[in-house]
């Protein structure tokens, strides 16, 4: 069996099962955060009751994330309903924007969008979060309501986005029917070279198959590149499991999984035992690609879909905006690296930065090159960097949200994970996404470049 027939097999209770198999599994955490949380809490309501109970209390994480910052009254409300479900249930997973428990969340635009605005409960988007926070183990069973909830099979996990109507239905229950999706493998081989990143192997995988061809399938990434690899990278390459349609990402286990869950359960105080799956020596696989980390070169996905890959230094494409956050491009790795090639420079266009999480705003005010922090380089850099960590313009939001693109036509190179029109705002701007390192490059020259020429020294 692959990794991912591992994982369900066990999950249903079942010695083998192979690709079509419809199988029911137990789900060992479901997360959910303010745009789909409220309608899940809908369905489960209307199906099992106004005073039912949530299937475990432990299992039920939720993560305010998406529409926080803006004066948009129903996105504000949403943080409210979480809020009030998550007394009501006595729900200890509860990341809320606010301290006060019984308190209500409002957004102040008359601070501004750059100065913090949450408490110490805050947690920042979900998929960075989640980990970050002691909620993802090897072996486990995770459904979001997110499609890029297949971050976590970056720790071994079998993790995919559900809808609400199936997220009321694991709320009540902790059950779902899955059909186990065939698997594509991903063979790493060799190291990547110096300004080439995780997001090129992912775009370039991307690029391979077209944003379609991964529909419902596992996508497993093993070989001995995967060592070199820190769990950042494989946070980024799971993430985009989705843009090529995928059920889910799936990585290996090794000491690296091992050290980064451990040490979270550890500080988190959340369930320290679990059992990740190793690879048989038979696998089936419906499609074999081998990646040679060594050869690739700083990549771009262009618009309008994940697909459209080119390499930077065949472009010549002049920018409006650049753009660097979300779950697969604002961790502090992402920020170091952009930081790398923007020391000592300045921006050409505008440059939003949005940190994933409180923590990585922490980190990034925190670490200290020379007498600098990396968010002061930043700043002198011309990076309108702001503390409020969250999803901000990765997927547009309300019109004040920060970062987003309001008018017609605009071009931006962005460090996040999905390019269909519309998807940072304006449905006539246009969106590249790329590594960290090619965004700030790009930044720089106001066209889309290839970073290398900036790290050579
Ligand atoms: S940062 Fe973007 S991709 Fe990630 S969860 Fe938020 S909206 Fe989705």
């Amino acid at each position: 069996m692959t990794l991912t027939e591992k994982i369900l097999a066990r999950a249903a209770g079942k010695t083998r099962v192979q690709a079509g198999d419809n199988v029911w599994v137990n789900a060992d955490v479901l997360m959910t955060h303010d745009v789909c949380g409220p309608g899940t809490i809908g369905v489960f309501k209307r199906e099992f009751g106004k005073t039912a109970k949530v299937w475990d209390r432990q299992r039920v994480v939720i993560i305010p994330d998406h529409y926080i910052f803006t004066a948009d009254s129903n996105s504000n409300r949403n943080v409210n309903i979480l809020r009030d479900f998550s007394k009501e249930q006595g729900l200890p997973y509860f990341y809320d924007v606010i301290d006060d428990p019984n308190g209500t969340w409002k957004f102040d635009p008359g601070q501004g969008l750059l100065k913090k605005q949450y408490g110490s409960t805050y947690a920042g988007v979900c998929h960075t979060a989640l980990p970050a926070k002691g909620h993802t183990r090897p072996g486990e069973i995770l459904f979001g309501t997110d499609s890029h909830t297949c971050m976590a099979g970056a720790f071994n996990q079998f993790a995919t986005g559900i809808g609400n109507t199936d997220a009321g239905f694991v709320m009540g229950t902790g059950k779902l029917l899955i059909k186990v999706p065939e698997t594509m493998r991903f063979r790493l081989e060799g190291k990547l070279q110096r300004g080439v990143m995780a997001k090129d192997i992912i775009l370039h995988c991307i690029g391979e198959i077209g944003f379609d061809g991964a529909t419902y399938r596992a996508m497993q990434f093993d070989g001995s590149g995967v060592r070199s690899l820190s769990i950042d990278d494989r946070m980024t390459i799971a993430n985009m499991a989705i843009e090529a349609g995928g059920k889910n990402a799936i990585f290996e286990f090794d000491a690296r999984t091992q050290e980064y869950v451990d040490a979270r359960v550890k500080l988190n105080g959340t369930k320290s035992s679990y059992e990740p799956v190793e690879p048989d020596r038979e696998q089936k696989f419906i499609y074999e690609l081998v990646v040679d980390l060594d050869k690739l070169e700083p990549t771009v996905a262009c618009h309008p879909d994940p697909g459209q890959r080119k390499k930077a230094k065949d472009m010549d494409l002049k920018l409006d905006r650049a753009y660097i956050g979300s779950c697969t491009g604002g961790k502090t790795s992402d920020f170091v690296e952009f930081a790398q090639v923007l020391r000592g420079k300045r921006v050409s266009i505008d440059t939003f930065g949005v940190p994933a999480t409180p923590d990585i705003v922490r980190d990034l005010q925190s670490t200290r090159w020379g007498d600098k922090t990396i968010w002061q380089i930043l700043l002198e850099a011309g990076v309108r960097m702001t503390e409020n960590a969250g999803c901000a313009a990765c997927l547009g939001g309300p019109v004040d949200t920060f970062g987003r693109i309001n008018q017609p036509g605009l071009k931006c190179i962005s460090a996040t994970n999905r390019n269909f029109p519309g998807r940072m705002g304006d449905k006539e701007s246009q969106v590249f996404l790329a590594s960290p390192a090619t965004v700030a490059a790009s930044a720089i020259t106001g066209r889309i470049t290839d970073p290398r020429e900036y790290l050579a020294n």
